[in-house]
């Protein structure tokens, strides 16, 4: 009998061993695979349950604990291949990031833009210049001449009387001495001892800060945009601040300039307080220890104290931080004498350090550079030839007036 209970008690245990065997071997086949984290952490989020789905996790699944999941043991981590997640499915993809042609020589590679100011003022000129008789009638249509692309009174006066005295002096002209003597005297009206360097460096430990200003339908968004790629290829870092919360879709539009060099965009909501934006966009700069902060303003000319008030309260709000840097003014080629009168109003408004002329490429009014210059004492800094995204150039006075008489 108590060798019948012995084996009894040595079978039970028998038995019980090799089922201990099978469940312990089934539960190391159940363990899920280990799945390293994906980095970055971005998730699909959980697939809603379908009808007729086990929602919850069936009692066979063991539960895996936080360090399971994110910490995986490192040797199957190693071993097994791992499928990374898809992103969200419906993220929009990652913008492309550009990387803008550099600036050095790009007024000479968009010379041919200034086309239309080349044939009235330059070759104009030049051809006045060559008559075998350079009488008073001559004189006044060469001054009319000067007048028709926007240079301005008082400096087509001084332009004429330099010339007539040269032209005396010079007796016999080729058409070479005829072009250099024009080239010099037009460089000479341009002024060569203004620094036309945009302030990049504010000198501290801080991002230089450019405030860019004018009327609404100027080009000053599309300017602020195509200067932040100039900075960018320029090897500088910038931050945008869509401070022009008056037109709809502006800060959009700045927005998809910084997205295309990589530039962070701040922005408010529409109709949001513009110096508080301004304000965020410098925060945001020196958070990320950014080269520069471009801020776009609204240029609402409905009477100059409103523009006072508002253009007025955003410097001061940015300047809590630190004083600007720069603030450029943009002004449309193409309006002439209602752009000089603008310039006028901003100027009393703020400290324009710098002009950026646009849309120069659909002008024949290419001496509003040196009108404009006369009219602030501040020098041309940048000038726009196009709406593609690298037609800003810097102005440099002897390109541009060898593009507009011809080499
Ligand atoms: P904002 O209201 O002053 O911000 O004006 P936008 O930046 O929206 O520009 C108004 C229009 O001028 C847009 O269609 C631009 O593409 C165009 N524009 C800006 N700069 C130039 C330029 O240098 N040449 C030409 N042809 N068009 C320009």
């Amino acid at each position: 009998m108590e060798i019948l209970i012995l084996a009894v008690v040595i079978a039970l245990v028998a038995v019980g061993a090799i089922s201990g065997l099978v469940v312990s071997s089934r539960k190391k086949k159940q363990l899920p695979p280990t799945a390293p984290p994906s980095t970055p952490t971005i998730t699909a989020p959980p697939a809603e349950p379908q009808v007729g789905e086990d929602a919850a996790p069936t009692a066979q699944e063991p539960r895996r604990t936080i360090e399971e999941v994110v910490l995986p043991d490192a040797e199957t981590a190693l071993e097994s291949p791992v499928a990374v997640e898809d992103p969200v499915v419906g993220a929009p993809p990652a913008p492309e990031i550009e990387v803008p042609e550099p600036t050095a020589g790009r007024l000479v590679r968009l010379r041919a833009r200034l086309a239309r100011s080349q044939n009235t003022l330059g070759k104009g000129l030049l051809t006045l210049l060559s008559r075998e008789h350079l009488d008073e009638d001559t004189w006044e249509e060469i001054e009319e001449t000067l007048l028709i692309a926007d240079v301005g009174v008082a400096p087509t006066q001084e332009l004429v009387d330099r010339l007539r005295e040269r032209v005396k002096v010079l007796g016999t002209r080729t058409p070479a001495d005829l072009r250099a003597l024009l080239k010099e005297e037009l460089v000479a009206l341009l002024g060569t001892d203004f620094d036309r360097a945009v302030k990049t460096e504010s000198g501290v430990d801080t991002p230089a800060v450019i405030m860019v200003v004018g009327v609404n339908g100027t080009g000053k968004t599309t300017t602020t945009g195509k200067l932040a790629r100039v900075l960018v290829a320029d090897g500088r870092s910038v931050v945008l601040g869509a401070a022009d919360t008056f037109r709809a879709a502006a800060a959009d539009q700045l927005q998809t300039w910084g997205d295309r060099v990589g530039a962070r965009t701040v922005r408010g909501p529409e109709g949001g307080d513009p110096a508080s934006i301004a304000y965020d966009a410098v925060k945001e700069g020196i958070a990320e220890g950014a080269d520069v902060v471009l801020i776009d303003t609204a240029g609402r000319l409905h009477t100059k104290t409103g523009l006072m008030d508002e253009l007025g309260k955003v410097k001061r709000v940015v300047e809590k931080h630190g004083p600007l840097d720069e603030i450029l003014l943009v002004l449309d080629a193409t309006t002439g004498q209602n752009g000089l009168t603008q310039a006028r109003v901003f100027a009393e408004v703020v400290d324009i350090t710098g002009i950026v002329l646009t849309k120069l490429d659909g002008t024949a009014k290419g001496g509003i550079v040196i009108a404009v210059q006369r009219a602030l004492g501040v020098p041309v800094k940048l000038i726009g030839l196009g709406e593609g995204a690298d037609d800003l150039a810097p102005f440099e006075p002897e390109a541009f007036v060898d593009a507009l008489i011809g080499d």
